[in-house]
């Protein structure tokens, strides 16, 4: 394969040929991605979906609830159709597509009530996602969990499906860069694949502004965020040194304060990651009838393992969350049971 600078080829003979087939075949197709759908859900849906377009296809993304108010600069965000708003036009666009692309989770379970939906639906579907164990019941599976972004993928995949760059445009080179840039927290994590460098240079030569893209996302917050982020980290913070971890927490009544919208919390997780020899922080924060909760690790904790355990949820090694039902008090007892009962495997954590 003659593939830009040294990329390795990353998906398989099979499921190029299989995925390629597929887009020839359909006219109508539909992109869903996760619930509360961030930078890599939105950058991987929208590169995608401009990449479709350009070939002639009657394409729409398709997401569960809103959006982060800091990706509402992408090209393509107003044609985005959310499942809360328009739930009938959401439901028609995924019964009568041909063929659904899913993208950035690895069960149906992940997108909520969408989820019946796209199963039910007669179009062929695509998983294209780098979480652990994703289900088998789509008929391509596109799935590496090496790999640090869904948007990494999709730009793997256009570049070997076409075996070169040529569709892809500056608006698909800004996407792409945007989910990479948001799933490795600016390139702060997850991101020593070496390979993750060319791929940015490659898209730096398609046109993108990288500086404006980091500020776009990461410097356009509202003045209500940054005090309510001052507020979490003075009142809101509990450190457990002996277990090298941290819990910041947010109730109902501490968000009433603030005039939040969609997003603001974003991020306040990875913050008591700065603090020396902490290499645990989980973020509980009541939003309407359940408890979310966030989790972050560095090293080799397995916060996926955690949230599973506890918080009947999953993710990635270093990034993962989960739900909880009841009052914030008991999520944060359980919370610290579970510290409890890893104590040990943190004490010979390091990061
Ligand atoms: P965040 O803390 O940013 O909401 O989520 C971080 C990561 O955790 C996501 O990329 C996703 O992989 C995973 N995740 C978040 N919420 C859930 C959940 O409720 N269930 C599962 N299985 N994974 C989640
Ligand atoms: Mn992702």
């Amino acid at each position: 394969m003659n593939l830009p600078l040294s990329l390795t080829p990353l998906i398989g003979e099979d499921q190029l040929l299989r995925t390629k087939k597929q887009i020839e075949k359909a006219q109508k197709i539909v992109i869903v991605t996760h619930l509360s759908p961030d930078g890599d859900a939105m950058g991987s849906s929208l590169g995608l979906y401009h990449y479709l377009l350009s070939m002639g296809k009657e394409v729409r993304v398709v997401v569960p609830n809103a959006f982060p108010y800091f990706l509402k600069w992408m090209d393509g965000v107003k044609d985005v159709v959310v499942n809360t708003y328009i739930p009938t036009v959401a439901e028609a666009m995924i019964r009568n597509a041909d063929l659904i692309f899913c993208l950035d989770f690895n069960t149906l379970k992940r997108i909520g009530v969408l989820g019946d939906q796209v199963e039910q639906s007669a179009a062929k579907k695509i998983l294209i996602d780098h979480h652990l164990d994703p289900d088998e019941s789509f008929d391509v599976v596109i799935s590496y969990s090496q790999i640090s972004s869904t948007s990494e993928i999709v730009f793997r995949l256009m570049a070997q499906m076409d075996n070169g760059l040529d569709n892809i445009s500056t608006v698909i080179a800004e996407c792409i860069y945007t989910g990479m840039m948001t799933d490795t927290g600016g390139f702060t994590y997850n991101s020593n694949d070496p390979e993750i460098f060319e791929i940015i240079s490659l898209l730096l030569k398609k046109g993108i502004d990288r500086d404006l893209i980091y500020r776009n996302v990461f410097n356009n917050y509202s003045d209500q965020r940054f005090r309510l982020l001052g507020y979490t980290l003075s009142q809101r913070m509990k450190i457990y040194p002996e277990h090298k971890a941290s819990l910041l927490y947010l109730t109902k009544e501490d968000q009433k304060q603030f005039t939040l919208v969609k997003g603001d919390t974003e991020g306040f997780v990875n913050y008591p990651l700065s603090i020396k020899d902490i290499l645990f922080s989980v973020f509980i924060r009541e939003d309407g009838e359940l408890t979310k909760i966030s989790l972050r690790s560095q090293g080799d904790f397995p916060c996926n393992k955690f949230a599973a355990d506890y918080f009947n949820g999953g993710g990635h090694l270093n990034a993962s969350g989960g739900e909880f039902y009841g009052e914030i008090e008991d999520a944060i007892a359980l919370f610290e049971e579970g510290l409890e009962k890893y104590a040990e495997i943190l004490q010979n954590s390091s990061i």
